[in-house]
């Protein structure tokens, strides 16, 4: 044996054993699709067994007994027979990575395989004839007159191959298709070389190493494809949380991310958008959606998607506005998808300006997520940015909805009266319950805490617990025989939302025995949130049950003249607004309001009269009842007692 030959029957065994293992691993290790975990194997074990099959013929090579014909006999069959079997499994491994429809491509892989198995069956033919190879009476191996059948067949299937993969480039991860071409044209090199150079068996050995290429890369590319996969969300194929982090923490580490805005954003209406086209029209609006934001996003700004319809974005101070302005509005047409209709998508957005280069990706996150809640549930807004104040404010609610439960409880908050009085006679006419809150000898300022309790259901709480209080009062003055005036009560516009709100006070005044016409509830006019129909609604259940209904700071909304017309109110209250300035212009507004009121039946009062004048230019204006620090401040339920034994301002 040449020293050629002994190289070459190392360099196999080596080849084999290790494709061998190889393919033992691919047994053992979790693979996307078991396709692909057959393929592989298929490819190694037919490798293995191909070069130990190879490096047997060498050995028996010319073996006179029983034993070297019978080796080389099977040994050479396996040696042309494996290729083929190889050939199937990249095939098979290659046909994993097609995506969706490539008619184009299935064809050529079926032609490849009807190839390969037509080249196995040649093979098997070729046993009973001397075509490809045969052996003398020592069993040495000799070319057949059209041995290159057995070489052109599988070459062809080669070049096929490299065609598919070629065209498949697209759809490849890179590694996968460098390995897969060089699995084709190493074997195809090695064979043309093998023509001249017959001996060496280069082809075998090609194949071996391309085979422990393509499995090698083929596990880098797993890991990848993991890695890539658990960063990546399916529908829009965005970052996700892990993803978007990840980049994140990139340009934290960089020192830049001072230089962002993030964003926190959720498509409103995905619910409706679902409910009406259904969820593969929503998935269709939600992949088109991040597309087009996608679009919009500069150079190392990173856009993610958590999942349903939730975003996060790093982007680029100066253009934030430019985000948020597309995220106002972005029409997507539905005509791909055979609906011819578009649908204007709007998001809700919470906003963070990075001011901090030590900050976390994960505080980011959580900040532009209490950004997007307060802007949804708290201020009812298409945008907010996280300030230092708003974090403040809610973290004054978060103790408000601690300690007012408890202040309740204790009584520390209490009703104050403040009189109302007819211009007429100058005597008392009613009064307005104002809530009051006593902490040990000092006052908090219902301005303080109402409006901050304002956006949490805590109001309701409060305004009812009002309402006990001011029932109780006025079932005790009348107990002791005192000639009780209409009290109003404030409710805010949070109650509107409640459709048994009329009925819930009508009980409570009810269980308190007292006459029904004593309550009045004032209810502010600026009622953004909901539709004057619901104002309407409380206003004329209210009076169903024989309460009254005011209306409160009226003459600074958006809809005054609405309320005027739509709304059945019993009192006008002119906001103290129009008091503070009474300007020309105001007393002409006001004397036609006045007068509108008057006719369509309804009392007006004016608050926040603080002087002589102004008493003077409403009474001149037509209103005759005013409620203002000039007659009294609050008073104490005690103080009030008093006051209602001596009704008559001098
Ligand atoms: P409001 O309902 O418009 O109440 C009138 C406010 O103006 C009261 O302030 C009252 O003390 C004040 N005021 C009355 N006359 C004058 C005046 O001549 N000059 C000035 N500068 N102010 C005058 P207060 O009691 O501090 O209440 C402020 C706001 O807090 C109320 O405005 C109301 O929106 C809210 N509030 C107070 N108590 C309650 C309550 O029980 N429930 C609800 N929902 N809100 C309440
Ligand atoms: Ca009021
Ligand atoms: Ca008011």
């Amino acid at each position: 044996m040449d020293i050629i030959t002994e190289i070459e029957i190392f360099l196999l065994a080596l080849g084999g054993s290790i494709c061998f293992i190889v393919a033992l691993l691919a047994l053992l290790i979790e693979y996307r699709s078991n396709k692909r975990k057959r393929a592989i194997f298929t490819v190694e074990m037919a490798t293995a067994l191909l070069l130990i099959a190879d490096m047997l013929a060498y050995i028996y090579d010319g073996n006179p007994s029983i034993m070297g014909y019978w080796v080389v006999r099977i040994c050479n069959f396996l040696n042309f027979f494996l290729v083929y079997w190889e050939i199937l499994g990249l095939n098979l491994f290659i046909g994993t990575y097609t995506k969706g429809e490539q008619s184009m491509l299935i064809h050529t892989r079926r032609i490849t395989n009807i190839l390969s198995y037509f080249g196995m069956g040649l093979i098997v033919l070729s046993q009973f004839t001397g075509w490809f190879y045969y052996f003398d009476d020592t069993n040495r191996y000799y070319r057949g007159p059209i041995f290159f059948i057995s070489y052109i067949v599988p070459m062809t299937i080669l070049i096929l191959l490299f065609i598919t993969i070629a065209k498949m480039a697209d759809d490849l991860p890179w590694l996968i298709l460098v390995s897969s071409l060089v699995f084709t044209v190493l074997p195809l090199i090695s064979s043309v070389v093998q023509a001249f150079a017959y001996g060496l068996s280069l082809f075998n050995l090609s194949i071996g190493i391309s085979a422990i290429i393509v499995f090698a890369l083929a596990l880098v590319d797993q890991n990848v494809y993991l890695r890539i996969t658990a960063a990546t969300e399916k529908n829009t194929g965005l970052p996700n949380a892990y993803g978007y982090l990840a980049e994140v923490e990139k340009i934290c580490e960089r020192k830049e991310i001072t230089q962002y805005d993030a964003f926190y954003f959720d498509i409103v209406h995905m619910g409706l958008i679902n409910r009406n086209f259904g969820n593969q029209i929503g998935d269709y609006v939600i992949k088109t959606y991040a597309q087009y934001i996608r679009k919009s996003m500069q150079k190392d700004e990173v856009l993610g998607r958590l999942g349903g319809n939730f975003f996060v974005a790093v982007v680029k101070r100066n253009h934030t506005y430019e985000l948020l302005k597309l995220l106002e509005k972005v029409e997507i047409s539905l005509k791909e998808m055979g609906i011819d209709e578009t649908i204007a998508v709007s998001s809700v957005a919470g906003i963070y300006q990075i001011t901090d280069e030590n900050i976390r990706p994960q505080q980011i996150m959580a900040n532009v997520s209490m950004a997007v809640s307060i802007a949804k549930n708290v201020k009812k807004k298409p945008y907010v940015f996280l300030t230092k104040e708003l974090i403040e404010e809610m973290n004054e609610q978060r103790q408000l909805q601690e300690i007012l439960p408890r202040a309740m409880e204790n009584r520390e908050l209490m009703p104050y009266y403040q009189p109302k009085v007819n211009l007429d006679n100058n005597t008392l006419c009613g009064a307005e319950a104002l809530c009051r809150w006593k902490q040990g000898e000092e006052f908090i300022s219902p301005e303080y805490f109402i409006p901050i309790i304002e956006q949490t259901d805590l109001i309701c709480r409060l305004e009812f617990y009002l309402l006990h209080r001011v029932c109780e009062d006025i079932k005790k003055w009348l107990g002791k025989g005192v000639d009780v005036p209409v009290i109003s009560i404030n409710f805010s516009r949070k109650n509107l939302g409640n459709p048994i709100l009329a009925e819930e006070i009508y009980n409570v005044v009810k269980s308190y025995d007292i006459p029904l016409k004593l309550v009045q509830i004032e209810i502010t006019e600026t009622i953004d949130e909901y539709p004057l129909e619901y104002l309407k609604g409380v206003v004329e259940a209210l009076q169903r049950y024989g309460l009254s209904a005011a209306i409160d700071d009226f003459g600074v909304g958006s809809s005054s003249i609405r309320v005027l017309r739509d709304v059945p109110f019993d009192v006008l209250k002119i906001d103290k607004t129009f008091v503070d300035s009474l300007t020309e212009k105001d007393c002409k507004f006001l004397r036609h309001i006045i007068e509108m009121a008057k006719d369509i039946g309804a009392d007006v009062i004016a608050e926040g009269a603080e002087n002589k004048e102004q008493i003077m230019v409403l009474k001149d204006l037509g209103c005759h009842m005013v409620q203002g620090y000039y007659f009294d401040l609050p008073l104490s339920k005690e103080e009030f007692e008093t006051r209602l034994q001596n009704r008559i301002y001098t």
